[in-house]
């Protein structure tokens, strides 16, 4: 019975980047009311003028639709007495270790602790963090809260498995929403909170279109540790297919093998699967490669090795260097030569520029004496902010960035880089030559030399007869 089912809790988000914007706004949309809570002011004037801070696909209709039973805030004292339930989003970057820099997660739990009412309140991490942290936090909200109540601040880790340009689609259908507590009042409120997601019946609005062969998400309830583990393990596990698919693309080149038609074989096999075989640049954003470095970081605090782990790394280094081998083995030396760069972002229908890999390839072409001429449909403005350390020249069209060039670097695959019009753009350019290091082009455009990831060369490998 939906009647049943919803009952609107008062939640509040703390932190409110990619993971915090989407799960505020996705709450105010199941009908909660929602907080949201950040320490960075600039934001929080954004988002109450009604804008968003980041670029996310749908985002913003969502939080039209959604805006009265959201509010915005830099404060503390009023966000959280009336909680009942306190979301933890803060970012939990690398240290030059790899093991994740925990001071925000820290800070936060500090001062939820300082403003709760002593009556049951539940503190849900949703923030990346290692083994062990959830424990730490009730520790450290016991150590601050004003009255000391033990029992009474139940922390719950909820993992989050969105991918930032699917966000929308990744929050309100998800797989399965993952639980970790030692408490079952904890439990049980967040299964309130979540209660429209679980309802078989449950639509999001037209934009977030509902998938074809819909389930309702299972719920996977656990320890608090085996929670934090599972969010870990997912990320290294998908970071492995990816290199994976990488590597058997290196030999595919040798013996003049396909990889795309070597991975459509293997993942009809349902044990295997079709997604995240994609070979390529390797993969980038501000997940996998933290979070292998952080599961890596914890075994070695028990003196455990991942060798699995660290060759999926060392795989994705490589595939980072191959591009650059690429351009050098068509145009020898690159100093002086100009290299239009086709995408920033780490992956499509995302402004996200952390461990982008067209960051590494920027970086390395104008160390060797390259001139780089960057285009981006989305990231350039914040490519302006966060890479003034790289030295490129932003172009406003492909066209542009081509224009002249001796050669084209694909490194996002951007829908509307894979329509464009190649014997066209060839023809403005000094060279002609494209690394397309995402595989999308499916014509080889003509006189012109196309490399691609896991081909032996261009499109189209001969078939034998
Ligand atoms: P982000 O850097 O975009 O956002 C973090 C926000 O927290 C910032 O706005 C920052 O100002 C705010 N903040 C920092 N300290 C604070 C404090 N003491 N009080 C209030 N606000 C504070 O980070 P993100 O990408 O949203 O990631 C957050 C967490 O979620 C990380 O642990 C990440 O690993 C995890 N995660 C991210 C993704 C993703 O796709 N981005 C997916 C799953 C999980």
């Amino acid at each position: 019975d939906k009647t049943n089912t919803m009952q609107p809790l008062k939640v509040t988000v703390v932190g409110t980047g990619y993971v915090g914007l989407g799960t505020a706004i996705m709450l105010a949309y199941l009908g909660h009311q929602v907080t949201g809570l950040d320490v960075d002011q600039s934001k929080v004037d954004m988002l109450a003028g009604g804008e968003l801070p980041i670029y996310e696909p749908g985002l913003d209709q969502l939080l039209r639709d959604s805006k009265d039973r959201l509010r915005w805030t830099t404060d503390y004292t009023t966000a959280i007495p009336d909680a009942d339930v306190i979301f933890i989003c803060v970012g939990t970057p690398p240290n030059a270790d790899g093991s994740p820099n925990l001071r925000f997660v820290a800070e936060a739990a500090r001062s939820i602790a300082q403003n709760l009412n002593g009556k049951v309140q539940v503190v849900v991490n949703k923030s990346t963090v290692p083994v062990g942290t959830g424990d730490w936090v009730a520790r450290i909200i016991e150590d601050n809260a004003r009255e000391y109540s033990s029992g009474r601040y139940l922390v719950v880790s909820n993992p989050e498995f969105l991918r930032e340009g699917t966000a929308l689609y990744d929050s309100l259908y998800p797989d399965r929403i993952v639980l970790g507590s030692d408490s079952s009042l904890g439990i049980e409120r967040m299964r309130l909170l979540y209660a429209p997601l679980l309802d078989q019946s449950f639509e999001a609005p037209a934009y977030v279109p509902r998938p074809s062969n819909y389930e309702r998400p299972e719920l996977v309830a656990t320890a608090l540790s085996s929670a934090e583990m599972i969010k870990y393990a997912a990320n290294a596990f998908l970071a492995l297919k990816i290199s994976f698919a990488n590597e058997i693309a290196g030999l595919c080149e040798r013996v003049g093998a396909d990889i795309s038609e070597v991975t459509q074989g293997i993942g009809h096999d349902k044990r295997i699967g079709h997604r995240f075989l994609n070979a390529g640049a390797g993969w980038g954003g501000s997940c996998f490669g933290k979070d292998t470095s952080a599961l890596i970081s914890t075994g070695s605090e028990y003196g455990y090795s991942m060798p699995i782990l660290e060759a999926a790394i060392a795989v994705n280094q490589r595939q980072r260097s191959l591009i650059i081998n690429k351009l050098q083995q068509h145009l020898h030396r690159l100093k002086g030569k100009r290299v239009a760069v086709l995408g920033m972002a780490f992956k499509p229908n995302t402004d996200d520029l952390r461990d982008a890999p067209a960051h590494d390839t920027i970086q390395r072409l104008t160390a060797l004496g390259a001139t780089v001429v960057a285009h981006d449909p989305i990231a350039m403005p914040r490519a302006r902010r966060e890479w003034q350390h790289l030295s490129y020249t932003e172009a406003e069209s492909v066209r542009a960035a081509v224009r002249g060039a001796d050669a084209v670097i694909i490194a996002t695959e951007w829908d509307e880089y894979r329509e464009l019009d190649w014997n066209a753009l060839l023809v403005d350019m000094r060279g002609r030559l494209i690394i397309d290091t995402r595989n999308i082009i499916t014509t080889q455009p003509d006189r012109c030399t196309l490399e691609q990831i896991g081909k032996r060369s261009g499109v189209g490998v001969p078939h034998l007869p």
